[in-house]
Parts: C-alpha cells; structure tokens; sequence
C-alpha cells in the first residue's frame, strides 16, 4: 500500500535513542525531517518505502530519525494543566474515572476561596461533575477522599507515564524505540 507522504510522519528519537517526549509523542512532518536531514542534524534510523522526487533526486521518507546533539529534558516539569492530567492518569482523583481531556478540569483541593494555591500540591485532575459537586467546599466537609495524595512530579516521570499512552498512528519501525507494552518501573 502507498501511502501519502503527509501521512508519513517520522519519529524523532534523542540523542540516547529515546523518544523525545512520549505523549504528545516526538514526530515531525516528512517536510521536515527531510529538512533535518539536510541540515546535518540528525541520523536517519529507519526509512518508509515511500519516495519523493525533486527533478534531479530521490529520497526515500525518514520513518525515524535521532539527533545529533543529545538535549538534556529539564527536570523540573512545566507546571501546565495538561501536565496535571497527566501525573494523575487522566483519572478524576475523586470519583476515580477515566476520561478523554476535554471532559476533564482541574480542582483545588482546598478551594482558592479559602486560601487554596494554584500549585502542584493543591491541584488535581477532576471530572466536571465531580467538579460541580465539590464547589468550593473542603474534603471534609463532603466526606471525600483522593485517590492519590498530590504531589511534585518530575519530567522523568512524567515521560515514563505518557509511555502509557499510544497514539492513533504508529508505524512498526517506531516500535524498536517505543515499547508500549513493556511494565513501568514501580
Ligand atoms: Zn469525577
């Protein structure tokens, strides 16, 4: 089967042959992944059988490419509401879900209307009606408990949990790099 050199996106591996992030997982556009080629940027590791022709050459499309120059992932993890959702899972730390991000909001554990921080350690991922239910009052208060203590994560960490989490497209050369199934570590 042939397919279109736009659904042929590559897979961008570190330095280290790690993915670069896992979830989103790291691809570029055959644009430029070619581009990177050029560059001098980046090793191709595996190809796809498509080819694309310019008048005077061909090339055959990176499926994955790995950079030349390792880039360090900081430590710290941005403090983003995608990356609480994913430190908790996608889970709703109170009724223990699971959901798709866009049925998914964040809540103060103790509310900001008394004097609850927007911080890792006072912010969960919660269902919206789950959301709706706590309001502004305390756990106590509804008898509720977490499903998990908040807490600080790391960008290791959070790498390691979007492994959890394949994406739609996947080409088998990708999965020499990915390992969707192997076990977390504890
Ligand atoms: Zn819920």
């Amino acid at each position: 089967m042939s397919l279109a050199p736009n659904s042929c996106p590559a897979l961008v591996l570190n330095a280290d042959y790690q993915p670069l992030s896992y979830f989103p997982l790291s691809t570029w556009s055959w644009k430029d992944a070619l581009k990177a080629v050029f560059l001098d940027r980046v090793n191709v590791v595996s190809e796809y059988n498509q080819i694309v022709r310019s008048p005077s050459i061909e090339f055959k499309l990176p499926s994955v490419v790995s950079l030349k120059d390792y880039i360090p992932l900081p430590e710290k993890a941005a403090f983003t509401r995608f990356n609480v959702f994913l430190r908790d899972k996608f889970i709703c730390q109170y009724c223990t879900n699971t959901f798709k991000v866009e049925e998914l909001t964040f809540d103060h554990v103790l509310p900001r209307s008394r004097g609850g921080t927007t911080m890792w350690e006072n912010v969960v991922t919660c269902c919206r009606s789950c959301n709706t239910q706590k309001g502004n009052k305390t756990l106590q208060k509804l008898g509720l408990k977490l499903k998990k203590q908040p807490h600080i994560p790391s960008n290791y960490e959070l790498k390691e949990i979007g492994r959890m989490f394949p994406p739609n497209f996947l080409h088998q050369s990708w999965n020499d790099f990915l390992y969707w199934d192997s076990e977390l570590e504890p």
